[in-house]
């Protein structure tokens, strides 16, 4: 069978590009052959991102039209929540920051919910507010490195916990000028669960929507169970830590290899310790898989501020949550339910 596969942590997605058909054995009774599911994958860029789906279906007609449902709903979800676009409802919420509660969509609401439930789950770990923090930094564009009388000052700005949600209203209110939100740790997983919901609604039997590194998979590849998908190695661009089947789950992974600078051997990444509002230094990568992407996620980014040790703890605590973390020195630890699910070059 062709090779058909997916990365996690990279910006690069591997495998093959091209529509395929993939021949099952037809269990045929009586005097009809069922119908040979196809298999198309199409890439665009999104998010800033490349972004691959792949549909399932049960022929090309239908899993072209899934894939077109998958990108539509990426491009809606990207007006309201990107920040680089400014008439966007995030961009909207931060503007009014430190004057008034501003009305968002449902999707906004209960993005901006989950990402406080991610925060308070990690402690803090994982902080939408910390956007004054990441441009201060701004890792890939002027490459500097902020004095601590610099970070000090935007101490009272990254502060989630003075977020206020209004479920009934549906508003959200950033109470301190200055403050903002970032969905960037969160967004692409939350975007793969939307548009794989809309691949099955448009009848898709099986998909793959990968946002870069942020995956999310349901059903089955024809004559397999799942979707196999790879774990990049931190430090070895085309190496493969593992490979792991998905079977109606997510995997997603935060790394310090993909922005990041160095000056004087020290790497500056874009993965910010809210507490210090420096480049959190316990971990090389952290890959998540959960049933939803938006956990996956947030909770990539928020075990690598924790760092191996509570991050396992929380992995282990979790239901139906794995992970494989590389800590700073490169070892590799893996969660107790995913030891024998993984695969080793
Ligand atoms: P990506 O897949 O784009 O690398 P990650 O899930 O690794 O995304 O999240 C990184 C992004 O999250 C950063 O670019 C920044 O916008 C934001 N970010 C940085 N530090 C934090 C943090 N501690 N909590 C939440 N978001 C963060
Ligand atoms: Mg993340």
């Amino acid at each position: 069978m062709q090779s058909f596969s997916w990365c996690a942590g990279s910006r690069v997605v591997f495998g093959a590009l091209l529509a395929f058909t993939v021949t099952l054995a037809a269990g045929c009774a009586g005097l009809w052959m069922r119908q040979e599911p196809v298999v198309v994958k199409r890439t665009q860029m999104h998010m800033g991102t490349l972004v691959s789906i792949t549909a399932v279906a049960v022929d090309k007609q239908v899993a072209q039209t899934a894939i077109d449902a998958g990108f539509h709903e990426i491009k809606r979800l990207e007006q309201l929540l990107s920040t680089w676009i400014p008439g966007s409802e995030v961009s909207g919420v931060n503007q009014a920051a430190g004057k008034h509660a501003v009305g968002v969509s449902g999707e906004t609401l209960e993005l901006v919910q989950r990402s406080l439930d991610m925060a308070r789950l990690t402690e803090g770990g994982f902080n939408i507010a910390v956007g004054p923090a990441v441009e201060a930094w701004s890792v890939m564009e002027r490459q500097h490195i902020p004095t601590q009388a610099e970070l000090q000052q935007l101490r009272t700005v990254v502060d989630w916990t003075s977020i206020r949600i209004d479920r009934e209203a549906r508003t959200i209110l950033l109470p301190r000028q200055g403050m903002r939100i970032d969905v960037g740790g969160i967004g692409k997983g939350y975007a793969a669960d939307r548009a794989a919901d809309m691949l099955r609604k448009a009848g898709a039997t099986g998909g793959v929507v990968a946002l870069s590194g942020d995956i999310k998979t349901f059903g089955d590849l024809p004559g397999m169970k799942g979707f196999p998908v790879g774990i990049r190695h931190p430090r070895h661009e085309d190496a493969l830590v593992a490979t792991v089947d998905l079977k109606d789950e997510a995997i997603s992974t935060a790394g310090d290899y993909e922005r990041y600078f160095e000056q004087d051997g020290v790497r500056y990444h874009h993965i910010l310790d809210p507490l210090s509002l420096e480049p959190a230094r316990l971990c090389q990568s952290v890959t998540v898989i959960a049933k939803e992407g938006t956990v996956a996620d947030g909770l990539d980014t928020g075990i690598f501020v924790l760092g191996p040790e509570r991050g396992m703890e929380l992995v282990e605590r979790l239901p139906d949550v794995e992970a494989v973390i590389i800590d700073a020195q490169g070892r590799i630890t893996v969660s107790s339910g995913l030891r024998a699910r993984l695969r080793y070059p």
